[in-house]
Order: structure tokens, then C-alpha cells, then sequence
């Protein structure tokens, strides 16, 4: 007998799932989509305007039209791994044996997930600082844990240690460090990163230290979490190409910590997705072992935007931000200009043609705060504040 789908069925989503929210970064950019207006500045953005260095491109068509179109090892392509070992070791100074420290990944995204994945039990708790990249909250829930947030200290968006260590406990499975943060553009104190870990340790958790906006800082200096902290084997390193190599869609990252954590999550990527595309394994191989130049000319433009934004925002009344000192973002405070992250968001795009990302969408703490990406040319920064600042003087 022929089986016919029954029309009254509803379609079952599992309770995790579908008590995920949606970004609202992905909600401003669908709202812009729809409207019918050509000359939006988009600011909402994560990702670099540029494109992959040519060296890279020519790297990766080499190795693909020589036969890299197959299924590699699970924790990727030994040279590929010797050549982040020895990244890690020169700029972190730390060193990771590739043979078993490293896994690598789809993208960051993936070695957060696995990282997750692997050391969380049903209901631990994972803590994030606040505001934070909203990824990690989704992810920690499908992990099956719970996320807690801690805010940051509003001045300066640094850890508040006090809180933290008094949040960490036996329940705590992780805690999520980022620096420069995403949607903050600020570098962590390394004091206050020290301490947060400490406290992790003593109650067996791990730190996990999101290093994907590492090359991209422009002053001060940058240490890897890993580096700062008394216990290395209890952190756990997220790190990729996308934003230091502009190579978002080539979709490769990894993790690196200690061998045991490492040797499990290979277990979970090779039941998943077998391992990062092949070709884009030998991109990363140019992009991080290649020259070095290309990345240093797309820093400077950035540190470029960063000073200009900076300048124009300290040059509005009503509005602030700390500069930032990492990343391609500001966060500006909009408090004295409109009742919330959204509305500054919503007004910002249906009357001043400027999109940006309302800071609730980075958790509770990041209300008060739009974010605003310069991961865009210097003539569109310019259009998009002068709209910035006509919204600011409407509503001041
Ligand atoms: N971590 C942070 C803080 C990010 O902002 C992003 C992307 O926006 C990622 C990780 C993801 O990086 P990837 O493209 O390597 O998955």
C-alpha cells in the first residue's frame, strides 16, 4: 500500500532547537534586505571587504588541480598542522605538538562546538562574559549545557572578576574568553585573565580562549589566553583564518590544547564532517606559512578605519564609545539618544539608510550599544557616520 505523508502531522523539532533564537545581526541584515532602498551603508557586517591574497588562490588551485579533492586525515593535513605548531609556537609562544595538540576544523566555529561538545555535560554550566559574540550562547545550549552570563564591567568592557569568580563553581563546565572581543573591539587584561582562569582550574573547568580577531590589533600588545594563564592544559584554543586572512568562506579553523580533549574531539569530527575541506586545508597552509605582506596592508587600512571611526564618534555629542583597540568593531553607547539597542538599530535603517547590529543581539549586557563594523572602505565609513550623526542630532 502506497504511504501517503499525513497532511495533519506537524513536523517535530527537537525542544533545543527550536528555543534557539534567531541573531538579530541576521534580523537587521534581512530587514535591509527587504527594503527598497539601493544606497544603504551596511555596518552590520563580520567579515573582511577584502579578498584572499593572491598567493593563496594560486596555492590552493595548485593543490586542487593536483589532486587534493579527497577526504584527508580527520585532524587534517600534517603540514597544515606542523605549520599552526609552529604559528602558535612564533607568535604565542607556545608550542603545541601538531601530531596531537591540533585538530583541524570547520572553521572556528566548529572547534568551538567540539570544544563544547566534548567537555560539557547535560546542564553544566558554561559562562560568557557580556556582551559576547552570540554564537556561544547557541552553542553552549547545543551542547546540552546551560549559558550563564556575566557581565562585563561597563567601564571599559573588562572582565569583572569578582562576579566571574564567584560564578565559577562545580557546575561549570567552561568559561568563553574572547580578546579583542567581538562586538567590543577591547583587549582583556591579562591580570583579569589570569585570575579567571586560576579560579577555573581550581574547580576543574576549562577556558575557552576564541582567538580569531588575534591578528587584527592595533596597538597595545595582544597575548594569547593560552599564554597568560598558570595552567595551559585547561584551556582550549579557538582560532582561524577568517578575519586575519579574509577568508571567511573558505571555512577553516582549529583547536589546540592538551592531547586527551584533543584525541576526543577528533573522535566527534570524524563521525561529523570527516574533516575541513582539502582544498581549503592547503589555502591555510599558503595563508599562514606564505608571505605575510598582504595581511600587514589589509591591518594598516584597518587601523586606519579604526582611527577614523573613533575620531568621528568622539566628535558626535551624545554618543561614545571606547576606542577600539582590536577586531574591526565599535560599540557605541546610544543610551541618551534613543530607548533601546533596537529601536536606535531600527531607526538608523527605515530613516537614515545606515545598517548596523543592536547590541541586545550580543546578550542583556549589550543593551544601551549598537555595534558598528569598519570592515568597509573609508568613503562608505564617511556616509555611514554623517547618517549616524543626522540620526544622533533628531533624537539628542
Ligand atoms: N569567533 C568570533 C568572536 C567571531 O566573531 C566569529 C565570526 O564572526 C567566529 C568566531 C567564527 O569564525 P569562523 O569564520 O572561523 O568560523
Amino acid at each position: 500500500m502506497e504511504m501517503k505523508p499525513d497532511e495533519t502531522a506537524t513536523h517535530s523539532v527537537a525542544d533545543r532547537i527550536a528555543g534557539l533564537e534567531r541573531s538579530m545581526i541576521r534580523y537587521m541584515f534581512d530587514s535591509a534586505q527587504a527594503m527598497d532602498r539601493e544606497d544603504l551603508v551596511h555596518l552590520e557586517i563580520g567579515e573582511p571587504d577584502y579578498d584572499t591574497p593572491t598567493h593563496v588562490l594560486d596555492a590552493a588551485d595548485e593543490a586542487v588541480r593536483g589532486g587534493a579533492t579527497h577526504y584527508t586525515s580527520n585532524a587534517g593535513i600534517p603540514p597544515l598542522r606542523e605549520a599552526i605548531a609552529n604559528k602558535t609556537e612564533r607568535d604565542n609562544g607556545i608550542r603545541y605538538d601538531p601530531e596531537t595538540d591540533i585538530t583541524v576544523t570547520v572553521g572556528a566555529m566548529e572547534a568551538l562546538h567540539l570544544a563544547l561538545l566534548t567537555i560539557t555535560e547535560p546542564g553544566q554550566e558554561i559562562i560568557i562574559p557580556s556582551p559576547a559574540w552570540p554564537n556561544y550562547r547557541t552553542q553552549a545550549v547545543l551542547a546540552g549545557g546551560k549559558p550563564v552570563e556575566v557581565p562585563l564591567d561597563t567601564d571599559g568592557f573588562q572582565l569583572d572578576t569578582k562576579a566571574m569568580i564567584e560564578r565559577i563553581s562545580s557546575e561549570t563546565a567552561a568559561i568563553v574568553l574572547c580578546s579583542p572581543s567581538n562586538p567590543t573591539g577591547q583587549l582583556l587584561d591579562a591580570a583579569d585573565v589570569r585570575a579567571v582562569a586560576d579560579a577555573a582550574a581550581e574547580h576543574n573547568a576549562y577556558v575557552i580562549a576564541d582567538e580569531v580577531y588575534e591578528g587584527l590589533v592595533y596597538g597595545g600588545s595582544k597575548e594569547a589566553i593560552a599564554s597568560q594563564v598558570a595552567d595551559r592544559d585547561r584551556v582550549l584554543t579557538v582560532n582561524s583564518i577568517s578575519k586575519k586572512y579574509a577568508m571567511t568562506g573558505w571555512r577553516l579553523g582549529w583547536l589546540a590544547g592538551a592531547e586527551p580533549i584533543i584525541s576526543e574531539v577528533t573522535k566527534i569530527h570524524e563521525s561529523t564532517t570527516a574533516c575541513a575541506s582539502a582544498p581549503s586545508q592547503h589555502a591555510a597552509l599558503a595563508a599562514i606559512s606564505g608571505p605575510q605582506a598582504p595581511i600587514e596592508e589589509m591591518k594598516s587600512s584597518f587601523r586606519e578605519r579604526r582611527n577614523y571611526v573613533d575620531d568621528r564618534i568622539s566628535s558626535i555629542e551624545g554618543v561614545q564609545c571606547p576606542r577600539p583597540e582590536g577586531a574591526f568593531y565599535a560599540f557605541v553607547d546610544i543610551t541618551s539618544v534613543a530607548e533601546s539597542s533596537l529601536e536606535a538599530a531600527e531607526s538608523l535603517l527605515y530613516d537614515h539608510g545606515v545598517v548596523v547590529a543592536p547590541g541586545a543581539g550580543f546578550g542583556d549586557a549589550g543593551e544601551g550599544f549598537v555595534r558598528l563594523s569598519f570592515a568597509n572602505g573609508l568613503d562608505r565609513l564617511e556616509l555611514g557616520l554623517d547618517r549616524i550623526e543626522e540620526f544622533v542630532e533628531v533624537n539628542r
